[in-house]
């Protein structure tokens, strides 16, 4: 059996048949709101049950409280806004409109939303309390400051949704994850976010969770990104070289994992946690400053948040993992748990220092990456640099 959605259901918002012919037809006669990359990966989210509980964009209980609170209305536990913003504008196009029509930024219809709600917000409260942080550098926190002036909550349907540019067959709803992993009979399944190439920490923490578990979910985010994170195609050939070298293949499943990064660390690993929930994860692997970006979070923050809430409430299992790093002394892989040596045998690189490696044409240390990761990450410089 695999483990239950959060708050019971898996939703289910993508209409089909003729359903989805009548709310077509519907939306040619509807005001009409064009969402940015960020929110049409939100809307496809909520509609394919990644999200569940939610139906739609939130309305205002919902909004404040998970601000505030961290949990919905009804009390379940949710720690990211997922939210439409809305100009005076558009808010003025759609008085006395029972729906709006969805469209992206190309112009392809994806969806209706009721217009339940129109409702202001405190940007810099909602810094404050989901990014720690009012600071604009953050890059969450600047993408919440040019979020439009107004917020719509209300329910959502899904008629069309852009087709991914590429690798397609890894974009898999949670109810397909869900049943590969039954017809895997992986009961046990630690799912594991990124947004980086697999680094040999990654492999690391990745491998002593498969010795526990029954299978591991590489569920890397491919939705926006920060403008120096390595872009998603790059990364998807590394974690393909990778997965066809060192791991053992009916043991890792892949897919995608569309949202846009907020880089809000704790509250964004209990978020990343949750949805993983949804895609029939029962652990989560939680390492050092997930999802941080900067030094806004401190290195376990996004572990000491899991304290604040009953294991039942959140009914993922968190595995957490120290920093690690390779020890030349050790020969191995290891963290401060397991190892007595000092730095000056251990082998780290931040993520700073790997990208000007590459940048000037050096490879990275095989303790730190695997050489076949390095060469792709090499190509992908050089080619940026026209070389
Ligand atoms: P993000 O958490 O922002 O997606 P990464 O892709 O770097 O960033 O991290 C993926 C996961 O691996 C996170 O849980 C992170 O905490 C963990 N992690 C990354 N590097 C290390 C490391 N050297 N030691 C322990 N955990 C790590």
């Amino acid at each position: 059996m695999t483990i239950k959605p959060h708050g019971g259901v898996l939703i289910d918002r993508i209409l089909r048949g003729e359903e989805r012919e009548a709310a077509i037809a519907r939306a040619a006669s509807l005001p009409r709101l064009y969402l940015d990359s960020w929110e049409t990966s939100d809307l496809e989210l909520i509609a394919n049950g990644a999200y569940s509980p939610l139906t739609g964009f939130m309305k205002r209980a919902d909004y404040e409280k998970v601000v505030g609170e961290m949990r919905l209305e009804n009390g379940l536990v949710w720690s990211i806004p997922i939210v439409l913003g809305v100009s005076r504008e558009e808010a003025e196009s759609l008085r006395g409109a029972g729906e709006a029509a969805l469209y992206s930024e190309k112009g392809l219809l994806l969806g209706l939303i009721k217009v339940e709600e129109i409702y202001p917000y405190d940007k810099e409260e909602e810094a404050r309390q989901v990014f720690w942080t009012t600071d604009p550098a953050h890059p969450g926190v600047r993408r919440l400051y040019r979020r439009k002036e107004l917020l719509l909550g209300g329910e959502i349907v899904l008629v069309n949704r852009e087709k991914p540019a590429l690798f397609p067959e890894l974009y898999l709803d949670p109810r397909e994850t869900r049943r590969v992993f039954a017809e895997r009979g992986w009961r046990r399944v630690a799912a594991f976010q990124t947004r980086n190439p697999i680094h040999r920490a990654h492999e690391y923490l990745q491998k002593c969770a498969l010795e526990i578990c029954d299978g591991l979910f590489l569920n890397p985010l491919v939705g926006e990104t920060k403008e120096d994170d390595i872009p998603a195609v790059v990364r998807v050939k590394c974690y393909q070289v990778l997965l066809a070298k060192y791991y053992p293949r009916e043991r890792v499943f892949i897919s995608a994992f569309p949202a846009a990064m907020r880089y809000a660390g704790p509250r964004e690993a209990i978020f990343h946690a949750l949805v993983r929930k949804n895609y029939g994860a029962t652990h989560f692997i939680v390492g050092r400053d997930h999802a941080g970006v900067g030094n806004y979070y401190g290195t376990y923050d996004a572990q000491l948040i899991f304290d604040e809430f009953a294991p039942e409430e959140l009914g993922i299992t968190p595995l957490f993992f120290e920093h690690a790093f390779y020890c030349r002394a050790c020969g191995g892989m290891a963290s401060s748990k397991t190892c007595p040596h000092g730095d000056e045998e251990h082998v780290f690189l931040s993520g700073t220092k790997v990208r000007e490696m590459l940048a000037k044409g050096e490879v990275p240390p095989e303790e730190f990456t695997r050489r076949e990761v390095a060469e792709v990450l090499l190509a992908y410089y050089q080619g940026r640099n026209g070389g």
